[in-house]
């Protein structure tokens, strides 16, 4: 990397651009010349491109034929450490520059002058006559001191309509002015008082604020049972992050989870911090994108994609929920946040926080190896206790056809009714079932684009697949034989299981909790308020209540089918059922009354089950970490998987064949490749799908052997090829 930092108006410079190139463009510097990392727009062909400075330029041509940069955007420059570490991203995870540049800027029109709106202050004049609207209006603008607001914001604050607003202007009483919108983000203030912390709170906070007072960089994992305060905890991290004026990031896994977090930070921070995520606007993504750079965002929280916004001194990076597979992206640049979360406080001596009751193997094993610390929150805040854990042994229930609830369940449902506490059914599965199929010739209906099931939405009214989004509606007579009336659905989802319950419990309230079940994230946050508040009875959940809800009044949780996750072929299949058991268990009995979770199993002698139900997570992750020594898995070897598709089968296991033949890379490395097969998923979107895995051991160097492997592949017409370090998903 070039070490010049500022060039000449005239001088070559090596520019990065988002287009899919596998080099820098050189142009001249434009008038005014321009810095090393300048975000800036080049000619390219006919086009005008993004791009960044990112050197010197290469030359070796002739230099009348250079073109000029167009122009230097008005934004922050791009930092080295950024530089640096979308190079190391890029090399991590074999992502070509542009595509890690286009991660890193994918905020809309992000050199563009801000754009301007109008807003409202108190202005000189007097209205002629007052009434009680416009009244309003003046109060909370002289309440709030010379503060402007915008016509919504007035509407919320003082409950008047923009007429009164704009009759108020006529009058001279208020000001209207044009103001940009990219203002920075109120300030956040940490000397407000927290929360009392426990003593184990208190120790915990003042390790964490050591660390952070050193500037170096440092990870650790903080393990406490749900309910335990670990966002008290980390939100003091937060406050020492700012009181020495560094910027801190916040990442959750869903943003469902946020509403909640924000009304914490606030009350903690008394403002309300930048929000990085999909249901974000256009308009807001670039704030946050600017206002990040510019230092005018003390705090970001954010999905994922939030690590790599252009911060100007991150401090601290907090990974809630770690274990959580969402922060895995697994289309385009197919990374790990969390890991890559690690990798950025690394480069810019920044601290990081996993939080979670329930980590990855990954990060317990890190820990016990002292790569990270590990601080520990073992009992739940104030009065609040464990719930207790208990297996339903489905073998010795008497069940009717078609129902999944058993009497056990039921009985202690009822009494939760009786004494008017909520209980949580939860099955993680969306659809009413799984399965649709002709009771006369056997078919069950499939996806004509891909290799899965159509699962039946009866709150849509159709069959949907769920790898593609393709739906149609139910069909009345057999697609294959012809008979009609046949078709049946086969298993529970989540509206089934409410079907069921309803005529198990009619007088109750219920209320299901469905990421698809709602259009917007803003009308699926207002139903968990709700349900929070105590509007429910029984709540029918898939794995969207798992994660980190408070809900005071559940004190039951019943689990349909704890058996359904423990039968994949996917080595993390344990891991992830114990997770799930037991972040799904911990919702209940989070306030005053002690809460039970009731586990519906086939095998409650199966190992997982009873490492779940005795709550010996130690145990548990020892016997896990020595299974995947023995085999050589992650996080004690590594892994890669490779995915090629295209519209004909036979060419891409062709391809894959001579792959597997030509491995001499990989065991150079001391690598091995397994495959080609059909993946588990054979054909998505009409492509059809062939998976060759790369193990190795874990000190090879995966990257290198992989591309010297992938580099020499010619691939023809509509053929795909996909690398995935470190997968966390097969399919
Ligand atoms: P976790 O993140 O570990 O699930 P939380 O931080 O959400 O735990 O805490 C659980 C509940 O207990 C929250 O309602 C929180 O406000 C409350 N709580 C935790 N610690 C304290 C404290 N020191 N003082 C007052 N309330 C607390
Ligand atoms: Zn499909």
């Amino acid at each position: 990397m070039s070490t010049q930092e500022y060039f000449d108006q005239g001088e070559l410079v090596a520019v990065l651009t988002t287009q899919p190139l596998d080099r820098t463009l050189d142009y001249k510097a434009p008038e005014g010349g321009c810095f090393l990392g300048a975000f800036v727009e080049v000619p390219l062909g006919p086009r005008k491109v993004l791009g960044v400075v990112w050197g010197a330029g290469q030359g070796g041509f002739d230099l009348a034929k250079a073109r000029s940069v167009i122009r230097v955007l008005e934004v922050a420059p791009m930092r080295e450490e950024m530089r640096v570490f979308l190079g190391k991203v890029a090399d991590y995870t074999l992502t070509p520059m542009p595509a890690m540049l286009r991660l890193a800027t994918r905020a809309p029109g992000l050199g563009d002058p801000p754009s301007m709106r109008k807003v409202y202050r108190l202005g000189d004049g007097e209205p002629d006559r007052m009434t009680d609207a416009r009244t309003r209006v003046l109060e909370v603008l002289r309440d709030y001191g010379g503060l402007a607001f915008t016509l919504k914001e007035m509407a919320e604050q003082a409950g008047v309509t923009s007429s009164v607003v704009k009759g108020l202007v006529k009058l001279g009483a208020v000001r209207e002015e044009d103001s940009p919108r990219d203002l920075p983000y109120p300030h956040l203030e940490p000397e407000l008082p927290g929360k009392e912390l426990s003593e184990d709170q208190a120790r915990a906070v003042a390790t964490l604020q050591t660390g952070l007072r050193t500037g170096d960089y440092g990870t650790t994992l903080l393990k406490g049972v749900t309910g335990s305060g670990k966002t008290e905890v980390y939100l003091e991290a937060v406050a020492e992050t700012l009181r020495m004026g560094r910027q801190a990031l916040v990442l959750l896994p869903e943003i469902a989870l946020t509403a909640e977090f924000l009304t914490r930070v606030e009350a903690r921070f008394g403002a309300r911090p930048a929000e990085w995520h999909s249901g974000a606007t256009m308009t807001e993504r670039r704030r946050v994108w600017r206002m990040v750079g510019q230092g005018d965002a003390q705090m970001v929280i954010g999905a994922r994609s939030a690590l790599f916004l252009p911060f100007r001194n991150l401090g601290l990076v907090v990974v809630d929920e770690e274990h959580d597979t969402s922060y895995k992206q697994e289309d385009g640049v197919h990374y790990s946040a969390r890991d890559m979360a690690v990798l950025r406080a690394a480069i810019c001596g920044a601290r990081v926080i996993l939080a979670s009751a329930t980590p990855s193997l990954e990060s317990w094993a890190n820990a016990e190896a002292g790569k990270y610390d590990r601080l520990d929150l073992t009992s739940r805040f104030g009065a609040a206790v464990l719930p207790k854990m208990k297996p339903i042994d489905m073998r010795a229930e008497q069940m009717q056809p078609g129902t999944w609830i058993s009497p056990s369940l039921r009985q202690a449902v009822l009494q939760r009714i009786e004494k008017s506490e909520q209980s949580l059914l939860f099955i993680n599965r969306r659809g009413y079932a799984p399965v649709t199929l002709c009771r006369a010739c056997g078919e069950q209906i499939a996806c004509v684009h891909c290799d899965a099931r159509m699962v039946e939405h009866r709150f849509l009214k159709r069959l949907m697949c769920h790898q593609c989004g393709e739906t149609k509606p139910m069909p009345e007579a057999c697609p294959s034989c012809g008979v009609e009336g046949k078709m049946a659905p086969v298993g529970p989802g989540i509206e089934r299981l409410a079907e069921e319950a309803e005529a198990t419990f009619p007088d109750a309230k219920i209320a299901m909790l469905s990421s698809d079940l709602f259009g917007s994230a803003r009308a699926l946050k207002a139903k968990i308020e709700e349900i929070a508040q105590g509007d429910a009875d029984i709540i029918i959940g898939t794995q969207l209540v798992a994660k980190g809800h408070n809900f005071p009044k559940l004190t039951l949780v019943g689990v349909i089918d704890a058996d359904l996750s423990l039968h994949g072929a996917d080595l993390r299949a344990a891991e992830r059922t114990f997770q799930l058991m037991r972040q799904v268990s911990g919702r209940a009995g989070r306030a005053d009354k002690p809460g039970l979770a009731l586990l519906q199993t086939f095998q409650p002698e199966h190992p997982v089950i009873r490492a779940i139900l005795s709550g010996d997570e130690e145990g548990f992750w020892t016997a896990e970490a020595a299974g995947r020594q023995a085999a050589g898995v992650p996080p004690y070897g590594r892994m890669a998987g490779i995915v090629l598709s295209g519209p004909e089968v036979g060419p891409v296991f062709d391809i894959g064949n001579a792959m597997a033949r030509n491995d001499a890379p990989l065991r150079e490395i001391g690598a091995q490749v397994f495959g080609p097969a059909p993946a588990p998923i054979a054909r998505i979107r009409g492509r059809h799908r062939v998976r060759l895995l790369v193990k190795a051991p874990k000190a090879a160097p995966i990257q290198d052997g992989i591309a010297k492997w992938i580099a020499p592949l010619r691939l023809k017409g509509d053929i795909r090829l996909t690398v995935d370090i470190d997968p966390q998903n097969f399919y």
